[in-house]
């Protein structure tokens, strides 16, 4: 991953709630970690929305 300058930092909207996601994994997976445990639930409900994206790969 490219790094930054200090004091700044890469944020993306949460595709599940819209909140702003700061942490490098879940700028990655565009989802929180909360988030991420529903996302399989939700991209089933909302596949027509949702883009598709690579998750990283969890053990849950
Ligand atoms: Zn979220």
């Amino acid at each position: 991953m490219d790094e930054l300058p200090a004091g700044m930092r890469v944020a993306v909207q949460c595709a599940r709630c819209g909140g702003w996601l700061v942490a490098a994994e879940s700028v990655a997976a565009r989802l929180g970690p909360v988030c991420a445990r529903h996302s399989r639930v939700d991209a089933r409900r909302a596949a027509t929305e949702i883009p598709l994206f690579d998750l990283p790969k969890e053990v849950n």
